[in-house]
């Protein structure tokens, strides 16, 4: 049976957002992002009120529910104009990642701390040269005779990096030069992000966001089997465990985004009045709005037919896709519609409208570009042969 309605602790958690932007609004979370200071009193926060383990089992301190609840708490928080990241990459990518594949141990030591806020995580995969192709991932795990790895090589563009605790670093313990099958080879490492050998450099970027892009160096990283994430040369199988969740989430958040700036908008056109009654009349704005609306609502729900998918264990990689693709797209295109109604006003600071673009362009080309999300359908949704 076909049921679209949320249930009550849906609704809950899809409404945190609102009640969270009473005490830290986005002119909170813009005064982070201005000083490209992480919101430590947000996310402490939402730690706080149990949101930050939403996928994490009970018995390591988290609440032990799904991807839908994670994507609806996602939604609801981008809605209001104060989307996290670090919820993204550390609490879902992170956090989900050692609850599925970390020894007993590493559950322990790791996911309580973290889902109560005492300390973060972040993800490294892209790589100067390798870019969007992994597979020539160049960051190199050498076993050492004791049975210990060292690690060296480079990473690039990653979030959140020197003020996280721990960074989930893919790596290769064998060179993808070396492997019969290009997805063997990868080992996944829990890293302190203050062990010896870890050095960082902040990118700055030309997007309004709190969370700060670093470029990190390893330099004999020396660590113990116990920071290996799954299993040595299997790396790949847990990665590809995270990359759904990541594209899911996408799509949550850009329909948020876009629903905020429609918001604002509407808001906005409603009341602006420059000949004879308010602007929102006019089919010229209403078109555009209304589309972006249409594609909003789409994307929407086929970010929550992934995550449906994905809870109950079944394959979502076309899904997972095509809702980053069409929300992305659509968020651009409700930014778009929306600064149009503010004429001059949408490029001030004072409005921010104009602030919400680069993000939503951002996810047009992050944590995958759309060109490889759409090779992706291409491929393995209508069957035609690879492109690259
Ligand atoms: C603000 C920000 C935050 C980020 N956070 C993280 C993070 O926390 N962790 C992390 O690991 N990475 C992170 N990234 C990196 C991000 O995931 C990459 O930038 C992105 O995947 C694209 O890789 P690239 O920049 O190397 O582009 P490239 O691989 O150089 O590709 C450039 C462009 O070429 C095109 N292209 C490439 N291959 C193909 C193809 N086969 N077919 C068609 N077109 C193609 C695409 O349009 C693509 O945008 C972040 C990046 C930014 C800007």
């Amino acid at each position: 049976m076909m049921d679209f309605s949320l249930t009550e602790e849906q609704q809950m958690i899809y409404g945190y957002g609102a009640n969270l932007a009473k005490t830290f609004d986005r002119k909170h979370w813009l005064e982070y992002a201005d000083k490209a200071r992480f919101p430590t009193d947000m996310y402490q926060q939402v730690a706080e009120d149990g949101f930050v383990g939403v996928m994490v089992p009970e018995a390591y301190g988290g609440s032990g529910l799904g991807m839908m609840e994670m994507g609806l708490l996602n939604e609801g928080l981008a809605e209001q104009g104060i989307p996290l990241l670090s919820l993204v990459i550390g609490a879902t990518m992170g956090l989900s990642l050692i609850a599925s594949f970390g020894t007993e141990e590493q559950k322990q030591q790791y996911l309580p701390d973290a889902c109560s806020g005492k300390t973060r995580f972040c993800f490294a995969i892209t790589e100067p040269n390798a870019g969007t192709n992994t597979i020539k991932t160049n960051t190199i795990a050498k076993a050492t005779n004791d049975g210990r790895f060292k690690i060296n090589g480079a990473k690039y563009f990653i979030t959140d990096a020197a003020e996280s605790d721990y960074m989930l670093v893919v790596t290769r313990t064998t060179p993808h030069t070396e492997v019969e099958r290009s997805t063997d080879g990868f080992t996944l490492f829990i890293v302190p992000t203050k062990a010896k050998g870890v050095e960082m450099h902040p990118i700055p970027v030309s997007i309004k966001i709190p969370e700060v892009q670093y470029q990190v160096f390893f330099d004999d990283v020396d660590l113990g089997p116990e920071h290996v994430l799954g299993e040595v040369g299997k790396g790949f199988r847990v990665l590809f465990d995270a990359l759904n969740p990541e594209r899911i989430l996408v799509g949550f958040i850009c329909a948020g985004l876009g629903r905020y700036a429609m918001g604002r908008a509407v808001e906005y056109a409603n009341e602006r009045v420059v000949f004879n009654g308010p602007i929102g009349a006019y089919q010229a704005l209403q078109h555009p709005l209304a589309k972006a609306k249409t594609e909003i609502e789409l994307a929407s729900l086929m970010a929550k037919k992934a995550a449906w998918l994905f809870d109950k264990g079944e394959a979502c990689g076309g899904e997972s896709n095509m809702a980053k693709f069409a929300a992305a797209e659509a968020a651009c295109h409700a930014i778009d519609a929306s600064l149009q109604c503010f004429g001059g006003n949408g490029f001030t600071a004072e409005y921010g409208i104009f602030d919400l673009y680069p993000l939503a362009r951002l996810l047009k080309t992050i944590p995958l570009n759309n060109e490889m999300v759409l090779n992706y359908v291409a491929e393995y949704v209508l069957g035609l042969p690879r492109s690259y």
